[in-house]
């Protein structure tokens, strides 16, 4: 079990809900959780002390809780989805609760960066 060749953790885990990030974000995202699972499953290092290794140190219930949510997401869209966690292995909180930005400028960000999260996210705050 390794860290994907040239994978680097600029990518990230939102905290948004997975319906509101585009299809790059998504699968960036579901690769995010892979990585971030065998770094602290396997305690890798180089990537040990990023920060958002040490956000979700302790709260492996809570990234599978959301790989989960990605894995389901990425199928609802038509991509397949071979690459189950191990349920076992989800220890710790189910709840990450340590926030690198609030909700809202994470919607911000993500707006910023591209029109498909933008507009999903824009029609998000309409149903509401
Ligand atoms: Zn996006
Ligand atoms: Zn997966």
């Amino acid at each position: 079990m390794s860290v994907p060749a040239g994978y680097n953790l600029f990518m990230r885990i939102w905290d948004v809900p997975p319906e509101l990030l585009c299809d790059r974000h998504l699968l960036g995202e579901h690769n995010e959780a892979h990585a971030l699972w065998s770094i602290i499953i396997n305690g890798l290092k180089g990537f040990s002390n990023h920060p958002e290794t040490a956000r979700w140190r302790g709260k492996l219930r809570a990234l599978y809780l959301r790989h989960e949510a990605d894995a389901s997401e990425m199928e609802r869209r038509g991509f397949r989805h071979r690459s189950p966690l191990d349920e076992a292995l989800a220890t710790g909180k189910a709840v990450q609760d340590e926030l690198k930005d609030p909700i809202e400028a994470q919607e911000r960000l993500l707006s910023e960066r591209d029109q498909d999260c933008a507009e999903k996210i824009l029609r998000s705050k309409r149903r509401t």
